[in-house]
């Protein structure tokens, strides 16, 4: 239990002081990225009710199936995000290509990509749901970066976190001074500080796969789970808005994130949507899966 009654932004306007980036501006990212959460939180929780669950029909750019509640997530962030003044690029997994701002449009250094809804195909069986941001600056002169200039490697991002919906709405993040856990009291809309300081143990007892992929996997990953996670050899999940965010709050956390064979922040991102295999969780068990993946084990 972390000390009582510490806000979001209270939070981060007192840790984030002295730092390159204005807290102010941060702050306040971080609050519409908790806002969004908050208008996503509220829509599933009757989801049931008003005719949102299931598919659109429509397919994304990955070629998945687009659920009803993936639009409504993706248009909250946009929502909150495109007229605040604070960015300059919006990429997400249900768009192709970044949101174009329109010339003029008051922007700021900050490009924010983010899986919407994590887990999606959890919806209709009330299951847990979640969305994932990474934030990295554009330091560009003048103007909006390129769709091509949003592509960047997990290293340079500035901060990382995830929202979680299940039985407490909760905002986990990392501003690359360890990870920090908010649950939004929903009496009040406030998201206050939880989990202060939350640290990964270097062993871990637990695993999780997706144990439906057996058959696709590498014989490496085989021989681990038969005695982490990774899924085709190209992966599954998607390295600039899954992998990477995910990986810099794990690090931050005292764990690790690899391919199997290299570190996730440390892989050069060619393409917005692309995938990579994910192993992450505890320091030492990672290094265990790492072994059996290149045939050390
Ligand atoms: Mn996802
Ligand atoms: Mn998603």
């Amino acid at each position: 239990m972390g000390r009582i009654g510490i806000t979001l932004i209270r939070f981060i306007i007192e840790t984030q002081a002295g730092q390159p980036a204005p807290p102010g501006e941060f702050s306040a990212l971080l609050a519409q990225i908790g806002l969004a959460g908050k208008l996503i939180a509220h829509d599933l929780r009757r989801a049931g009710l008003i005719n949102i669950l299931g598919a659109t029909g429509a397919t994304n750019v990955q070629g998945e199936a687009v659920k009803k509640l993936d639009e409504i997530a993706n248009e909250a962030f946009i929502k909150v995000c495109q007229d605040s003044g604070l960015v300059c690029a919006l990429a997400s997994e249900e768009m192709e290509k970044p949101l174009q701002l329109p010339e003029n449009w008051p922007h700021g250094k900050y490009m924010l990509l983010f899986d919407p809804l994590d887990g999606s195909s959890n919806t209709d069986v009330n299951m847990p749901l979640g969305a994932i941001f990474s934030i990295l600056r554009y330091e560009g002169k003048g103007g909006l970066p390129s769709a091509p200039e949003v592509v960047r490697k997990g290293t340079e991002q500035v901060a990382a976190g995830y929202l979680m919906y299940g039985s407490s709405t909760m905002l986990i993040f990392t501003s690359g001074h360890g990870v920090n856990g908010f649950t939004l009291h929903p009496g009040i809309g406030e998201y206050l500080l939880s989990h202060e300081n939350i640290r990964m143990p270097a062993k871990g007892k637990v695993y999780a796969v997706n144990e439906g992929n057996y058959h696709k996997w590498p014989a490496g990953t085989r021989r681990y789970v038969d005695p982490g996670e990774t899924d085709k050899p190209e992966g599954k999940l998607r390295l600039l808005y899954e992998a990477n965010p995910l990986a810099l709050v794990v690090e931050q956390a005292g764990g690790r994130a690899s391919t199997g064979t290299m570190r996730i922040l440390d892989v050069e991102p060619k393409a917005l949507h692309q995938r990579v295999p994910l192993l992450i969780g505890s320091a030492e068990d990672v290094s265990l899966a790492e072994a059996f993946i290149q045939g050390k084990r």
